[in-house]
């Protein structure tokens, strides 16, 4: 069979395989430690799920305008005033099944065949995937972990060329749990406005931010180029949402109207029943998101502590998202584990742990943890990661799982 040249640039994700292998072990009645999962554990606030109870009661339940409802499209222009200080129109928005869709409409829209588009890794897979199938190439600036895998302008902009289409910034960042900082920002910014390049925010974790620090990227954006300034985010992680499907993207009223062409001839409206809860979700009480940005710091700060007691993991604390992002390349060795996806794949079969290998993010030598799940699995998680490493050192080489 042959498929069309840009499935051939693409991969499904690779974190597939350890989360299909979990699955099989759970089914046969593993106790499996799920670390894997890129999703909240919480339920969705009550008063989100009454909002959609009513709305299924009243029937809401035909097409909408592909956009979205304009009093939704107006509800997340509302919270972002009241968030971040800035007028917003309802029609410079338009709501998308998730932020992934918002991030793919925004590719589609302003990416051509020769387009680069410039991002940081380690990054979230789809980032990349979506600039392939928007025919761009991804030109990928790499942050480190000896300064927190800090997401810096001077790196950024010394990638600029002619062909730079677009910046696309993921901040929180998954996997890294990195910020970027308003000043850094700024300085993308000043470099790409001048050259006519769209800035393009992956804003999905926007409120998974542990300590007070200034993240004000939309004011900065748009005090400096508003015309070419793209912000995407959700209802997903910010109200335990993710199966709901609500995203949206934030951009000027064009280029709205490009990519509510693209999503009119794809997937049109997002779900009616969603839409609803989404407006209840963003007009409703914030206590919830605070609530769980609590319980998370918890986890974060009492997992970290547990790994790093043992000094074969290295781990920076993060400072946004919910996934600690150890170093492992030290314990790997040509004669036993070579790679953090064998290293993924024994742990679950020795010690029965899911985690996500590096390489799914670009990153062999990691692997992303996700804490949004108890505190009761994580310490048992941490306890079985670390009875593993102690047992890969003291067997100088476990022979990596087939
Ligand atoms: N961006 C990043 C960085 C993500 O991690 C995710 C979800 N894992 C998304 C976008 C997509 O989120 P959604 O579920 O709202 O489509």
């Amino acid at each position: 069979m042959t498929f069309a040249s840009r499935m051939s640039r693409v991969v499904a994700s690779p974190t597939l395989r350890v989360a299909a292998e979990a699955d099989r072990l759970r089914r046969s009645g593993v106790d499996v430690v799920d670390l894997g999962a890129g999703e909240p554990d919480f339920a969705t606030p009550e008063h989100v799920k009454d909002a959609a109870h009513r709305a299924l009661d009243a029937n809401f339940t035909k097409y909408t305008p592909s956009a979205g409802v304009m009093e939704l499209r107006d509800a997340v222009a509302q919270r972002y005033r009241s968030d971040y200080g800035v007028e917003i129109k309802g029609d410079e928005v338009i709501t998308t099944a998730g932020a992934k869709q918002a991030l793919y409409n925004a590719a589609m829209a302003l990416f051509d065949p020769g387009d680069d588009v410039i991002t940081h890794g380690p990054f979230w897979p789809s980032i990349g995937d979506q600039i392939k199938l928007a025919d761009a190439r991804p030109v990928i600036v790499q942050t480190h972990m000896e300064d927190g895998f800090a997401i810096k302008a001077g790196a950024i902009v010394d990638a600029i060329t002619p062909r730079t289409k677009a910046i696309i910034v993921n901040s929180p960042c998954n996997p890294t749990g990195a910020l970027i900082t308003e000043s850094e920002m700024a300085a993308i910014a000043e470099a790409a406005a001048p050259r006519g390049i769209w800035v393009i925010v992956d804003f999905t974790y926007e409120k998974l931010i542990y300590e007070p620090v200034a993240h004000n990227l939309i004011r900065v954006l748009f005090d400096r180029m508003r015309d070419r300034t793209v912000v995407c985010s959700a209802t997903s992680k910010a109200y335990a949402m993710t199966g709901w499907r609500c995203g949206w993207a934030i951009a000027p009223k064009d280029v709205i109207n490009q990519m509510n062409v693209v999503q009119g001839h794809s997937t049109s409206n997002i779900n009616s029943i969603t839409q609803k809860a989404a407006i209840a979700a963003l007009t409703g009480s914030q206590d919830s998101v605070v609530a769980m940005l609590d319980e998370y710091r918890k986890r974060r700060d009492a997992v970290h502590g547990w790994l790093t007691a043992d000094p074969r993991i290295v781990c920076v604390k993060p400072g946004g998202a919910f996934y600690l992002f150890p170093y492992i390349a030290d314990l790997l060795s040509p004669s036993g584990i070579k790679s953090s996806g064998e290293f993924a794949e024994a742990l679950l079969k020795e010690v029965a742990v899911a985690v996500t290998p590096g390489e799914g993010f670009d990153a062999p030598g990691y692997f992303r943890l996700s804490y949004a799940t108890s505190l009761e699995r994580l310490k048992e998680g941490c306890d079985r990661i670390k009875a593993f490493v102690q047992k890969l050192e003291s067997s100088g080489k476990l022979t990596a799982a087939s």
